[in-house]
């Protein structure tokens, strides 16, 4: 058997030198090890920054739906780390190499992803990320694996392969799923093990072993946040209908559970999109999904901090099933009367950036005023129906504005900063045939894409 490529650094890169030939024998007593300290629920996120450097890091393009809305690096390492879970992640597969599926760990411990950043960050901002270089036998390194955070490198002179299959070529090529699944176990608490089979071995062979982790591994997990509790919460399915979603499971507190979504974009802080203060009849929650969540995982929290008060991790796809989606949508027709117009934009609506409307056919009215805001609402005026709640502080109300054939477009204010976030606007012009004097148009429902 041929064991090669150190990848230590459980506390700190130099300490990963100048063991890059030793092999290592094999022993079959227990061999797990703790570094001290734990991961709170504040500590569970992990993110990826994308700056894999080998074309192979990012070729597997084939979406899965068990790792819903992510590809390539990023869905390498999710699986890596998902295998430490209290039990399969989702139905399991996703890894040809684990036929009995991923998520092995059988402790109160799950982690929760949180997409894409946008940079390394600091030592403890809990982000995977390549590392220019190379050092000596070491294949990747994970610092200061304590209760406060941890940062995970992986030196960019071997040539990473995301999978999925279960076999990687020879020489320097390095399969990503598994060296991120040894690492996450130093960020969860371990240094490594004296068995040789074990993921936490310093030392893993070429190819796709490490991405199961064995019972060495899952007793060292165990040994730091306790064996899987019976009062656990546990997802076991979620249906969306519309931005409702139904987490259904068990062991839900009847009030206080918070459902953990992941973000919709790159970047943030890492900490879960949350909806708090939920109640459940003990097997099912329905939430709202906030805009700023997106495909990923879902955990529920229920009413504790401790251990065993995180659930399992439930991959949900919020684009593909009715959550949010960017775009504009018109809603609505707008009242009657002669000097009824529309509105609309032919713009893509991106973050950051400002959008054009254009309001046309208010036939006889030569002004009017743009009505936008943040909340939708459907508020009877003026016998038709006005889409902005003018009674929310956050809306702004009575831009002027200049209608008919070749008036400018009205530039609308750039998205406030999250993906998914909608904008609403509407015109309404003064028009003496309608029974109040005023005429609205349609709205406009403008929802920013990442
Ligand atoms: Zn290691």
């Amino acid at each position: 058997m041929q064991l090669k490529n150190l990848i230590l650094g459980a506390l700190a890169p130099t300490l990963a030198l100048g063991l890059g030939t030793t092999l290592l024998t094999p022993e079959v007593s227990i061999g797990y090890s703790t570094i001290g300290g734990s991961l709170s629920h504040t500590q569970r996120d992990f993110r990826i920054y994308n700056n894999f450097t080998d074309a192979a890091a990012n070729n597997n393009q084939t979406p899965d739906a068990q790792f819903p809305g992510y590809q390539g690096a990023v869905m390498a390492i999710w699986k890596g780390t998902v295998e430490w879970g209290s039990e399969l992640h989702g139905d399991g597969t996703g890894d040809p190499h684990q036929p009995t599926g991923l998520g092995s760990g059988g402790a109160n411990f799950d982690a929760s992803f949180q997409g894409e950043a946008t940079g390394t960050g600091g030592t403890n901002n809990n982000i995977h990320s390549e590392l220019s270089g190379s050092s000596a036998g070491v294949l990747a390194y994970t610092e200061t694996p304590i209760s406060d955070g941890w940062r995970i490198r992986y030196y960019s002179d071997w040539n990473w392969q995301d999978g999925p299959g279960t076999s990687v070529g020879g020489g320097s090529n390095i399969d990503l799923q598994s060296v991120a699944c040894h690492e996450y176990g130093h960020a969860l608490g371990l240094g490594h093990s004296t068995s040789g089979p074990a993921t936490m071995a310093a030392f893993i062979q070429s190819g796709v072993n490490a991405r199961s982790i064995e019972s060495d591994d899952s007793n060292g997990v165990k040994a730091v946040y306790g064996t899987k509790s019976g009062s656990k919460p546990r997802i076991t399915g979620v249906a969306i209908s519309g931005n409702q979603i139904t987490v259904t499971g068990s062991n839900f507190d009847a009030t206080g559970n918070q459902v953990w979504f992941t973000q919709a974009s790159a970047g943030g802080n890492g900490q879960p999109i949350k909806v708090t203060n939920l109640t459940s009849n003990g097997t099912s929650i329905t939430a709202t999904i906030p805009g700023n969540a997106g495909p990923g995982d879902i955990q529920v929290r229920s009413n504790g901090t401790a251990h065993s008060d995180l659930s399992n991790a439930w991959p949900t796809d919020l684009n593909g099933t009715g959550g949010p989606t960017c775009g504009i949508t018109q809603l609505g027709v707008g009242t009657g009367g002669a000097n009824i117009g529309t509105l609309d934009s032919s713009d893509n609506p991106q973050l950051g950036t400002t959008i054009n409307v254009v309001a046309t056919g208010f036939n006889g009215s030569s002004s009017g005023i743009l009505i936008i805001g943040l909340s939708p609402a459907t508020v009877p005026l003026l016998g038709g129906t006005i889409f902005l709640d003018y009674t929310n502080p956050a809306a702004t109300l009575g831009i002027n504005l200049t209608l008919g054939v070749g008036a400018a477009p009205i530039s609308l204010p750039a998205s406030p900063g999250l993906a998914y976030v909608s904008g609403y606007a509407q015109v309404g012009t003064q028009d003496a045939s309608q029974p109040q004097g005023w005429a609205f148009s349609n709205g406009l429902q403008i929802t920013f894409c990442p």
